[in-house]
């Protein structure tokens, strides 16, 4: 193996100390940040998903609080559960889960959250903010990518940055992201013909499709930094990315692992968030 390996849990562990630190010195003066987290239905990821969030709130000194609410809930009692979360000064950030069962609309709950409480900068306003550059929640995701690449010294001005996907999650906010660090960036997805061509061509190469060993050492240019934001399970049952790990790491500069990576960094930057709004209310 060639490529460096990005050492996921130092650079999570040394972010959410300093997360832990500003949270508590805001505590101080009469405001603790606090985090909802909506989950319908029984998805067993999910729940995962949830308590990860849950404990990491809890470990920064937040305060957290789950609503766990059965598959058979009604958009209407949905949405007057956000309203309500959206008036409770004690909650700074609101998150909902995805996937949400069939027949509940993620788009109208997106769009009641209230944008000062997106902490998952779904909200068509933040997402405006983010496509004209204005100030606002950063999507956890793709903000937890950039400061993984920040962290890593990686510089991104002038750079090629290669994404694959286009989701509105994942692929187009971290295309966006690139573009406000000065990359070049290029967005491959599922029409895309040739894809190795042009990943090839990439000094950055940033995946984000959810299929297992998509990416190998025939899509990696000599050096490049690979960042695997996928998450899938591999034929043994066991978590995994998009990249062929072993594979490509014979050709890149620098490669992140899965799991212990971009999927706690994402956690990391919803705390951050959640410290930010909270911080946004104390000054209100
Ligand atoms: P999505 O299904 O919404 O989007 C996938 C994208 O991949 C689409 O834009 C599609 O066009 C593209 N695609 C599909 N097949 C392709 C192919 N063969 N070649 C090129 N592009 C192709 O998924 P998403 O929500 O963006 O998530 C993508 C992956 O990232 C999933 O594995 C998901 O679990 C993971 N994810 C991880 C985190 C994290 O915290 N680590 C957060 C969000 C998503």
């Amino acid at each position: 193996m060639t490529a460096q390996v990005v050492n996921g849990k130092e650079i999570v562990a040394s972010r959410r100390e300093r997360i832990k630190q500003e949270t508590a010195a805001l505590k101080e003066s009469g405001v603790q940040p606090g985090l909802a987290v909506v989950l319908v239905g029984d998805d067993p990821a999910s729940a995962v998903y949830v308590r990860n969030k849950i404990k990491a709130c809890e470990d920064a000194g937040m305060l957290s609080e789950a609503y766990r609410l059965p598959a058979t809930t009604s958009q209407a009692e949905l949405l007057a559960l956000i309203v309500k979360l959206n008036e409770d000064p004690r909650i700074h950030g609101i998150l909902v889960q995805s996937p949400l069962p069939k027949g509940l609309s993620e788009e109208e709950v997106n769009e009641t959250i209230a944008a000062e409480k997106d902490v998952d900068c779904f909200h068509p306003v933040n997402v405006g903010n983010l496509v004209l550059g204005k100030e606002g929640f950063l999507p956890c995701t793709p903000a937890g990518v950039i400061e993984i690449l920040h962290t890593c010294g990686v510089p991104l001005a002038g750079k090629h940055a290669v994404v694959i996907g286009r989701s509105n999650i994942v692929g187009k906010p971290m295309a966006l992201l690139l573009l406000r660090e000065h990359a070049t960036v290029t967005v491959c997805h599922s029409r895309t013909p040739n894809l190795a061509d042009i990943t090839r061509q990439a000094d950055i190469l940033i995946s984000a499709v959810g299929r297992a060993g998509l990416v190998k050492r025939e899509h990696v240019k000599p050096g490049a930094v690979v960042i695997d934001v996928g998450m899938n399970r591999g034929a043994d049952g066991k978590l995994c990315g998009d990249v062929d790990f072993a594979d490509a790491a014979e050709v890149a500069g620098l490669i992140t692992p899965v799991p212990g990576c971009v999927g706690p960094m994402t956690i990391t930057m919803l705390l951050n968030n959640t410290l930010q709004s909270a911080r946004r209310a104390a000054n209100r």
